[in-house]
């Protein structure tokens, strides 16, 4: 069997669920078991692949049929500027997330000295991004789930971070600290009932963990905010994720305590995704 071949059997299989990324999907899975870049795989169409690379790609083709997301088929996913390993244990980093690194860098300049919280870190993507682009930054990432917290220190290992950065397994409510210049979160902000209407790569692979904002949606993001009102200094920022619906709620809680919204960002596709409060 030779690559092109392969990459057209894997695509065929895909198309019956989705004509979308078949193709692209076929071809990251096999470059992914190669060991090859895609640009690669694509310009020598005719290698040889052997019997047990062919058995293990149609494995993973297999679970992409079943709408296993790509990014845990792969094992990575690229956000902001680096690669982060990614298991089903962490929300899979999103683009509209990469929306908080650059307000983080519109409001701190390259040379300032600051310690970073990161509540709810997941892989580690949010925090380890803003370290690469502001070497004086410390920094510290909690997660309540154990396994996200071990992905999470590799990621910071792989990126060459470690020196720089803590990772503790705690729920926001049992973690003391000193007072931080600047605190960021992705809480889970989804109600209860509508995880059942995201698509199933998503409801089906990824942590409910992350995702369910409880009864509400406003569970994770209420604790975020009475939270870091303590472990804020005064004219400390916040840069929170919510969802589009949540940003009048969001606001008078940031009021009751005691922040003051500097500004609702939109993602890329226009949504308000992200608050930033200044603790007063
Ligand atoms: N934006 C994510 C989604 O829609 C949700 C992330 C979260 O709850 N923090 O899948």
């Amino acid at each position: 069997m030779n690559s092109i071949k392969l990459i057209k059997i894997g695509t065929k299989i895909l198309e019956k669920n989705s004509k979308f990324n078949a193709a692209l999907d076929s071809e990251l899975i096999l470059s992914n078991i190669l060991k090859i870049t895609r640009e690669k795989l694509i310009i020598y169409p005719r290698k040889k692949i052997n019997k047990s690379l062919e058995n293990k790609f149609n494995s993973d083709i297999k679970e992409r049929k079943l709408k296993k997301p790509i990014a845990y088929i792969l094992g990575y996913k690229e956000f902001w500027k680096q690669k982060f390993i990614t298991n089903p244990s962490v929300l899979i980093p999103r683009p509209d997330t990469e929306l908080i690194i650059e307000k983080v860098l519109k409001n701190f300049k390259k040379n300032e000295n600051k310690n970073i919280l990161d509540i709810g870190t997941g892989s580690g993507c949010i925090i380890l991004s803003i370290l690469l682009e502001r070497k004086k930054f410390r920094g510290v990432g909690i997660d309540l789930s154990k396994q996200a917290i071990n992905v999470a220190k590799m990621n910071a290992k792989m990126q060459q971070f470690a020196n720089r950065i803590r990772f503790i397994n705690t729920d926001i409510d049992n973690f003391f600290s000193y007072k931080y210049d600047l605190i960021v979160s992705n809480p889970p902000y989804i109600k209860k009932s509508k995880i059942n209407n995201l698509i199933e790569d998503v409801k089906n692979f990824e942590p409910k963990l992350a995702l369910d904002g409880g009864p509400d949606g406003f569970s994770a993001v209420l604790k975020v905010i009475k939270k870091s009102s303590k472990l804020l200094r005064k004219n400390g920022m916040m840069f929170l994720e919510i969802d589009s619906t949540q940003v009048i709620k969001t606001k008078e809680m940031l009021i009751k305590y005691k922040f003051y919204t500097k500004e609702v960002c939109k993602d890329l596709s226009g949504e308000n995704r992200c608050i930033i409060a200044i603790k007063l």
